[in-house]
C-alpha cells in the first residue's frame, strides 16, 4: 500500500465510507495516518471489581453469565449484562442495542471499559466499551479518541488506521533528512505513526509526539524559506540613502527614538541591495510607524522611483494622505489618494499618472492592486496594519512586475515571539520597541456592566475639560448586521440619555465612505464630542484630543484587540483613560481584564494572551496565511522549533550532509504539501 492511494483499498472504507472520510479532509491513506487523535484515554489501569472505587473510569472483566432485557418505555430496550468474576458480580447496562446479545454469549470472557457506579453495593457500568478478553482494542490500552463525522465511528477508524499501519511502505514517506533525524536522535516515521495512534506506553507517546511536532516545523520553515528563496531571485530596484534624507530627518518635529532609527536603518540597508526587501516592522500603537515609512519613501523618491502605502480602510488612507501632504509640502514629492470611492474620472486620471510617472507616492486601499494599476517604477510597496494579509497574497501582488518592488508590512498587532520567529522563516522583522518620549500611559479599569453609569460620568468630567470620547461597541459574533444594530442602538441610547447634552456621532462599518469621512472629519474638528462606533476604528485612527475609550462587553474581544482598540487614545499630551466594561465572571475572563488593566506593553499582551488562549487554539498562521498546526503549539514547543528552524535552513543553504536526491525528496513534498500557497512558486 502506498501513501498516496486512495482510502478506499483500506480495509473496510469503500465508497459510502470514503465520503465521510472526506468530510474529515482524507482521501488518502496517508492523509488518514496524519489524522492524529485528538485525545487519548489512558485505559491502562484493569482492576478486580473489589478494587474499584465509586465514579471510577476504569477496565474490568469477567465471564458473561446472563442477559436481562427489559422495556421501560416504549422506543426504549435495556439490556443487562450480568457478569461474574470469582464470587463477585458486575452489571453494564446497555440502552437500544440488542445486537449485543449476537455479539457475545453466555459463558464468554469479556473485557471491558466505563464508568463504574456502585448501587446498593452493587458494581454497574452504563454503557462500557465491551470486548472479547484479550482483543485489546477497546481495553487495556491508552485509546486513540479521534476527531470524528457523522457515520464515522471511533472503533472504525481505529480498525482503518491498524490496517494501513500494517501494510504502508513508510520509506516511501519518510522524508525527513537522517542526518538530522540521528542528531535529535527522532524516532523512524514508523515508529512514529504507529505510536501516535496506539501508543505502547505514555513514554512512547512522548517519543512519537516530538517526531511529528518536529516535522511540522520543519516543513513549514522549509516551506518559507523556499518562498524567500524563490523571492530573492527576483530583481529589484537599487535605492542608495542620499544626504537629503538628513535634512529630512532634522526637520521633523520631534526627535526618533532610538528604536526608530534602528529601524530606518535596517530597511535603509535593505534597500541597499539588489535583493527584494522582505521586512516585517512591528510597533505597538504609537510608537510611531508611519514616519519610518514615509522616510522609506523619500528614499525611493529621491532615487527616482515610486512608492505605494497600502492600507486596510479608507479613513486610514485618507488620515496618512493628509499627513504626508502635510510632511513633503516642500519636497516635491506627487502625492495620490486613490480608495475605492474615488471618482471614476479621477481614478483613470491617476492610473495614467502611475504609469507615466507623473506621480511618485500613491496611498490608498485595495484600490492600489487593481489590475489596471501599473507603475512605472515600483520600487517600494509599504502595507500598514495589514496583518490580514497572506504570504501568498503578499508574494503574489507585485508578481506582474517585472522588476520586484522592496516591500516592507507594518503591523501594530504584536505578534507572540514563537510565532515571530517562524514568521523570520519568510521576513525579515524589525521591531519598534520604545515609545516616544513624553508619552503618558493610557490607566485602564475594568469594570462590571451594573457599574456602566460610571464609565460615562467619567467620559462627561473629560467632555466638560474639553476632551474627547471613544465609545466601542460590543462584537457580535461572525455578523457585521448585527454588530451595527448594536452600534445604533447604543447610539440612540447614549444620545438621548447619558449623553443627551453633547453632539453624539456614530461610525460603523457598512455607512458609506464619504459619511465615514464626514464623521470622522466631524470628530477631528470637535464638531463631535462621542463617537460610538464599531471597530472599524481599530486601526490606526489618530486624534489627539481623544482622551476616553469605553469599550462596551469588552469580554468579546481579543486581549490583543482591546490593546489595539485602547491605543486610539493617549495619543496628545493629555492623560488618557480606558474603561473595560464586562460581564461574566469565569477566572480566565478576570485573568484577561487584569492583564489589561496592568499592563500596557502590546508585546506581553500578546504572550499572555497566547497562553490563556490554551493549547488547541494556536491563533495567528491563519492570519498570515499560512495552515494551522496539527499537533505543534507555540506556546509549548518553542525549542523544537529553534532546531526545526536551524535545521531547514542548514538544508536549503547547503551545509548539511545529505544528498541532492535527499533534498529533492523533501523540497518536493514540501510543495505538494503547501501546494495551494505555491503555485506562484518555481523550484530551483
Ligand atoms: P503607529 O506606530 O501607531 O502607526 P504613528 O506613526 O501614528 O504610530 O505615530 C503616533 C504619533 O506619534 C504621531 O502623531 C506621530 O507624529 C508621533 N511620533 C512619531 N514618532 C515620534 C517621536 N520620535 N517623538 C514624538 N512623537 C512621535
Ligand atoms: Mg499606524
Amino acid at each position: 500500500m502506498r501513501p498516496g492511494d486512495s482510502i478506499m483499498y483500506v480495509k473496510g472504507v469503500g465508497e459510502k465510507k470514503s465520503q465521510k472520510y472526506k468530510k474529515l479532509n482524507i482521501e488518502t491513506v496517508e492523509e488518514l495516518l496524519y489524522h492524529f487523535p485528538a485525545r487519548y484515554e489512558d485505559r491502562t489501569t484493569v482492576k478486580r471489581f473489589d478494587e474499584i472505587a465509586n465514579d471510577e473510569k476504569v477496565c474490568s472483566y469477567g465471564t458473561i453469565v446472563n442477559f436481562e432485557k427489559s422495556t421501560p418505555k416504549r422506543n426504549m430496550t435495556i439490556i443487562k449484562v450480568v457478569v461474574r468474576q470469582g464470587n463477585e458480580g458486575a452489571f453494564l447496562t446497555i440502552f437500544n442495542n440488542e445486537y449485543i446479545k449476537d455479539k457475545f454469549n453466555v459463558g464468554d470472557k469479556i473485557s471491558f471499559y466505563g464508568k463504574a457506579k456502585k448501587v446498593f453495593g452493587r458494581l454497574e457500568f452504563n454503557a462500557p466499551d465491551i470486548e472479547k478478553f484479550g482483543e485489546n482494542n477497546l481495553t487495556n490500552m491508552i485509546y486513540p479518541v479521534y476527531n470524528l463525522t457523522h457515520g464515522l465511528t471511533n472503533p472504525e477508524i481505529q480498525k482503518s488506521l491498524k490496517d494501513s499501519l500494517s501494510k504502508i511502505s513508510f520509506s516511501e514517506m519518510e522524508y525527513v533528512p537522517l542526518e538530522f533525524l540521528e542528531k535529535h536522535h527522532i524516532c523512524p516515521l514508523e515508529y512514529a505513526l504507529k505510536n501516535i495512534h496506539f501508543p505502547a506506553t505514555i513514554d512512547t507517546l512522548k517519543i512519537a509526539r516530538f517526531r511529528l511536532i518536529y516535522q511540522e516545523f520543519f516543513m513549514l520553515q522549509l516551506y518559507l524559506l523556499m518562498m524567500k528563496k524563490f523571492t530573492q531571485q527576483h530583481n529589484t530596484y537599487r535605492i542608495t540613502p542620499l544626504s537629503q534624507l538628513d535634512l529630512f530627518i532634522s526637520e521633523l518635529p520631534f526627535e526618533l527614538t532610538l528604536a526608530q532609527k534602528k529601524v530606518i536603518d535596517e530597511i535603509k540597508r535593505d534597500m541597499d541591495r539588489d535583493i527584494p526587501m522582505q521586512r516585517l516592522v512591528q510597533g505597538d500603537v504609537g510608537s510611531g510607524k508611519t514616519i519610518v515609512a514615509f522616510y522609506s519613501i523619500y528614499n525611493a523618491f529621491l532615487n527616482g522611483f515610486q512608492s505605494t502605502l497600502m492600507v486596510p480602510t479608507e479613513i486610514l488612507a485618507k488620515q496618512h494622505y493628509q499627513s504626508a501632504l502635510d510632511l513633503f509640502k516642500n519636497t516635491g514629492i506627487r502625492i495620490r489618494l486613490l480608495t475605492g470611492s474615488t471618482p471614476k474620472k479621477e481614478k483613470e486620471k491617476i492610473y495614467k499618472e502611475i504609469s507615466g510617472h507623473d506621480c511618485d507616492f500613491v496611498i490608498g486601499t485595495h484600490a492600489i492592486i487593481q489590475d489596471q494599476v501599473n507603475f512605472e517604477k515600483l520600487a517600494l510597496a509599504i502595507t500598514d496594519e495589514q496583518h490580514r494579509f497572506g504570504v501568498k497574497q503578499r508574494n503574489s501582488l507585485y508578481s506582474s512586475y517585472e522588476i520586484m518592488p522592496h516591500v516592507l508590512v507594518m503591523t501594530a498587532t504584536p505578534i507572540p515571539r514563537t510565532l515571530s520567529m517562524i514568521i523570520q522563516g519568510d521576513l525579515d522583522v524589525s521591531l519598534i520597541d520604545e515609545m516616544p518620549k513624553g508619552r503618558k500611559p493610557i490607566e485602564t479599569i475594568a469594570i462590571r456592566k451594573n457599574l456602566r453609569k460610571n464609565a460615562y460620568d467619567r467620559c462627561t468630567e473629560e467632555i466638560q475639560k474639553g476632551r474627547q470620547v471613544y465609545i466601542v461597541c460590543p462584537l457580535v459574533e461572525e455578523s457585521e448586521d448585527l454588530d451595527i444594530k448594536s452600534a445604533q442602538e447604543l447610539f440612540d441610547e447614549l444620545s438621548q440619555n447619558q449623553f443627551s447634552n453633547y453632539r453624539v456621532g456614530l461610525l460603523h462599518g457598512k455607512m458609506k465612505a464619504r459619511d465615514k469621512a464626514q464623521i470622522m472629519e466631524e470628530f477631528e474638528d470637535k464638531k463631535i464630542e462621542v463617537l460610538v462606533s464599531t471597530t472599524v476604528i481599530e486601526v490606526g485612527i489618530n486624534v489627539p484630543n481623544a482622551t476616553v475609550m469605553v469599550i462596551e462587553d469588552a469580554q468579546r474581544f481579543g486581549l490583543s484587540q482591546l490593546h489595539q482598540l485602547r491605543g486610539r487614545v493617549g495619543r496628545g499630551t493629555e492623560e488618557s483613560h480606558c474603561i473595560l466594561i464586562y460581564q461574566g465572571n469565569s477566572d480566565i475572563l478576570k485573568q484577561r481584564m487584569k492583564i489589561m488593566t496592568e499592563t500596557n506593553n502590546g508585546f506581553v499582551i500578546s504572550e499572555k494572551d497566547l497562553i490563556l488562549r490554551g493549547p488547541g487554539e494556536m491563533f495567528g498562521l491563519r492570519q498570515h496565511g499560512l495552515p494551522e498546526f496539527k499537533i505543534a503549539d507555540l506556546v509549548k514547543h518553542m525549542n523544537i522549533l529553534h532546531r526545526a528552524q536551524e535545521d531547514a535552513r542548514i538544508l536549503i543553504d547547503d551545509e548539511s550532509s545529505h544528498t541532492s536526491a535527499e533534498k529533492d525528496k523533501v523540497m518536493q513534498r514540501v510543495k505538494v504539501k503547501f501546494e495551494k500557497e505555491i503555485k506562484t512558486i518555481a523550484l530551483n
